[in-house]
Formats: structure tokens, sequence, C-alpha cells
């Protein structure tokens, strides 16, 4: 049985109970004190309810929360979004780390039409014209797929750090995610930089060769580009862009008081 199939069947034998704010405070509180990502993941899995499901974009972080997916033996639906822009190193990535860990990373991909009809009112590369257009765009191939990838998952885990920028400095462990309707669960929230760059090197866990290049932070190609020495670690991304709104939509959320610890 896939891992994807065991998660849907784990999903429908548990109890999905509702989580309330207080619930999830608790459990921000309590992945707080905990010191290894495998026991946060074990944690959030004995916690919640549910198919947990993780979005991993194959960037260092995503790559270090799979590897404490495979330590803990955790039931967690992995999935990515396939833009269809991405780099080819990020490609390779997927099957390499199908390897490395023995998991199944389901990649979701935009809907056909909704690409065609973007490309044919803003063209292939309408994403640079306005902020309006790259949103656009990112709505189609991320942010829609995404919404269908996380239908009826109880739970989200991402890969958000506080330290990676200021729109980001208030990531709690744990919130309610009311726009999406689940709860997310972000369990490296306190990673600095070293201490996920450490983590990466002595688990031995693969990398997207672009990171050597210049590319800490890696998202679809036309959209990256390497950084250079003493900029900020996603300079690099929509660098066309004023550096206040630099987010797709994946991680928007209103309601970011709710559960902080
Ligand atoms: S990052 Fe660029 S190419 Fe990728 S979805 Fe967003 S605008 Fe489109």
């Amino acid at each position: 049985m896939t891992q994807q199939a065991k998660s849907q069947q784990s999903g429908a034998q548990r109890a999905v109970a509702p989580q309330s704010p207080g619930d999830v405070s608790v459990l921000a509180e309590q992945l707080a004190t905990l010191a290894t990502l495998d026991q946060r993941i074990a944690l959030l899995r004995a916690t919640v309810g549910g198919r947990i499901a993780f979005s991993t974009s194959l960037g260092l972080e995503d790559q270090a929360i799979l590897h404490g997916i495979a330590a803990s033996g955790a039931d967690i639906d992995v999935f990515t979004l396939d833009t269809g822009r991405h780099f080819p190193e990020t490609l390779d990535l997927i099957a390499v780390s199908e390897q490395r860990f023995g998991l199944k990373i389901r990649v979701v991909a935009p809907e056909a039409a909704d690409v065609e009809r973007l490309v044919a009112r803003d063209g292939i590369n309408g994403f640079r014209s306005t902020i309006a257009a790259r949103v656009a765009c990112c709505e189609v191939r991320k942010v829609r797929p995404l919404h269908r990838a996380l239908d009826g998952a109880a739970a989200w885990i991402t890969g958000l750090r506080r330290a990676q920028s200021a729109g980001r400095a208030d990531v709690p462990f744990a919130e309610t995610d009311r726009a999406m309707g689940l709860i997310k669960l972000n369990p490296i929230a306190d990673w600095t930089l070293a201490i996920l760059e450490t983590y990466v090197a002595s688990n031995d866990v693969p990398v997207n060769a672009l990171h050597a290049r210049g590319f800490p932070s890696i998202g679809c190609q036309p959209c990256t580009r390497a950084i250079r020495p003493g900029e900020d670690i996603r300079a690099g991304r929509w660098w066309w862009e004023n550096e206040d709104g630099k987010e797709c939509g994946l991680h928007n959320n209103p309601n970011r008081k709710v559960a902080r610890a």
C-alpha cells in the first residue's frame, strides 16, 4: 500500500475532532518544548485527528521536514505543487527524495484549462508585467492546486520559519487557518538558518543542487535568481517587486495572532 493510500485510510479511521483555538494554542506550546523535529512531528500526528498534509516545495526547510517525517514514521500525506515552471533541478529532487526516504511525494498540477486561459490573457511570462498579473499566475499555478490538495485535510504542515523574512517574524508553531479551514502546523518555526543547515548536513539530507549556486530560496525558474553576498535570503524571489509583498498567497493568514507559541 502506498503512503498516500495509507494516509487516506488512516484518516478515514481516525475521529476528526474539531480543534478549538485553545486546543491549537496548547499544541503550539507543547511543540515549543520539544527539542527534535521528529518528536514534534510525532506529537502533532498523535494530537491531530484526520489527514495531515505536508506541502513540500523541495526547499531546504521542507527537505529537513521530509527527513523528520521519515524519522518519526508518522503517517503524513506528502505532496508538492508542480507549477509547470520549476527548475529541472527541483523536479530531479522529487525522485531523489522518494528514493532516499522511502516516501511517495504526490505531485499536484494546476488545471490545464486555468493555465491556458491565464497564458492567453497575460502571455507566457505575463507575471513580470504587473504585481496583479504575478499574483494571478501564483493563484492559478499554486494557490488553487494547494486548496485542491488540502481539501478534506485536518491539518497542513509547512516549513515556515520566523527568521525567513520580516513578514514571517510572528509565525507560530500551530495556528487556526480559518481561510483554509484547517490547522496550520509550522514545526520548525523557531529554527535559525544555522540550525537548519546543521540539521541538513548532519543527517545527509538531499538538497536542491541550486543551493550551491547561490539560490538559498527556490521558487519557479523565471521568478527566482541567485542572490549576491550580503543580500537577504529571499532577495532572489520576484526580485523586481518591493520587498514588502513578496508572498505567493500560499501562506497569507489574517488570523496569525490566534495561536502564537
Ligand atoms: S512564482 Fe512566478 S511562474 Fe511561479 S506561479 Fe508565481 S508568478 Fe507564476
